[in-house]
């Protein structure tokens, strides 16, 4: 969502070109529609904000631990640590297990950007490893790439569901760290257990297109550790455990008053909105099943999946992107370029090749609209105009 989303907010956030092809009968269908998001909860946010404004408590405060504390009891973690967005919680996530200059840290060569800039700016070499058919890191080739400078691995817990934690911990064994990135995965379970539970840390982002999104830029991170989770409150505000108490050096990476409102008022509702969208991916499967060219996205075993992203593989994607935007329907990409082919991970002397299921697969995938209040003729329109294209090739 992340890549769409922020570089398509000019755009529009419902990732079409903004025209209305004279040939829809529908009225254009989002990505993700924020706006209705907001309408459902608009009287509740009004109340709350006007409360932080009256209080002037802008930056951290009691909003903020009172959502923190009910973040982590959602996730089954001991402690929330709120801060400035998801990319700094990754960053922050890893500091707090040690990771730093010269160490490795093995992660998915299908994530968004933002997972591996994070290790970078610990000072640590990202190791990219593939992925299985189901997007989630493959545990057998994390095993393949430990070596003695190896300090953690992140499994991103891709599109809504999680990757298998426990198969990595088997992969790793007990001294490297396991950081969960659960950007995508707000709410997710694994045999039962949310989230943010599982690793030794775990990052999340509150960016507005994810399950759990806040008014602007978000993040927190997890842990069960009482030591950890003070040192990373000390560390989102420039390592000082009082006020010009600094005892080392941080970053000012907080959580805002007014985000921590919103997130609250929307954590009360983001089962029944998980749970909509797992009504709206039954839907599209029902739609789609008897379509050979399309693939369906499975649900990996044990899991409970909470469809940030629905994403299908279908042949000629680009076209088929194009023509779906072109009729007004927000279908996106996540991601079209896996890391190592980025320009910006040159660096790591990647080759076409390198990782081939990665590889193939960002060159079938189509994300197609999904979001709370999804509309039963909106998932009609979005699977006839797939049908449509795909039969005209
Ligand atoms: C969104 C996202 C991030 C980064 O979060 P921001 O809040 O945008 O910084 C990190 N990892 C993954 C997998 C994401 O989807």
């Amino acid at each position: 969502m992340a890549v769409e989303a922020q570089a398509v907010h000019a755009v529009t956030l419902d990732g079409t070109d903004g025209r209305r092809s004279d040939m829809n009968a529908h009225p254009p269908i989002p990505l993700v529609d924020l706006s209705l998001q907001h309408r459902r909860i608009a009287e509740d946010v009004e109340v709350v904000l006007r409360d932080v404004m009256a209080n002037a408590e802008f930056v951290l405060g009691s909003r903020v631990e009172r959502f923190e504390r009910e973040f982590a009891t959602y996730c089954g973690a001991r402690h929330a640590v709120g801060v400035g967005n998801g990319t700094d919680a990754v960053e922050i996530a890893l500091r707090s297990v040690g990771v730093g200059r010269g160490d490795e840290v093995i992660l998915p060569a299908n994530t968004f950007v933002a997972t591996a800039e994070a290790v970078v700016r610990c000072g640590a070499t990202p190791v990219l490893v593939d992925c299985d058919e189901d997007f989630l890191i493959d545990p057998a080739l994390v095993g393949e790439r430990l070596t003695s400078r190896t300090r953690a691995v992140i499994p991103v817990h891709l599109y809504g569901q999680m990757a298998r934690v426990e198969a990595v911990r088997e992969a790793v064994g007990a001294e490297v760290a396991i950081v969960e990135d659960a950007a995508q995965a707000q709410g997710a379970e694994r045999f039962g257990r949310r989230a943010g539970s599982l690793g030794d840390v775990a990052a999340t982002s509150f960016y507005p297109g994810k399950n759990l999104g806040a008014y602007g830029d978000a993040g927190a991170v997890l842990t069960d550790s009482d030591a950890a989770a003070e040192s990373i409150r000390a560390f989102r505000n420039h390592g000082g455990v009082r006020k010009h108490e600094h005892v080392q050096i941080g970053v000012n990476s907080r959580l805002d008053g007014i985000q921590a409102a919103v997130l609250s008022i929307k954590l009360s509702l983001l089962d029944a909105w998980n749970k909509e969208r797992q009504s709206a991916a039954v839907r599209y499967q029902e739609l789609l099943a008897e379509n050979e060219q399309i693939a369906l996205p499975a649900v990996t075993e044990g899991n409970e999946h909470v469809w940030h992203l629905y994403v299908v593989r279908v042949p000629n994607r680009d076209r088929a992107v194009s023509d779906l935007n072109t009729h007004g329907i927000g279908a996106g990409i996540h991601y079209p370029t896996p890391v190592h082919l980025l320009p910006a991970f040159s660096v790591l002397g990647c080759r076409e090749g390198d990782f081939p299921v990665a590889e193939r697969l960002s060159k079938e995938i189509l994300s197609l609209p999904i979001f709370p209040g999804i509309t039963e003729e909106q998932q009609d329109a979005v699977a006839a105009a797939l049908r449509l294209e795909l039969s005209g090739q």
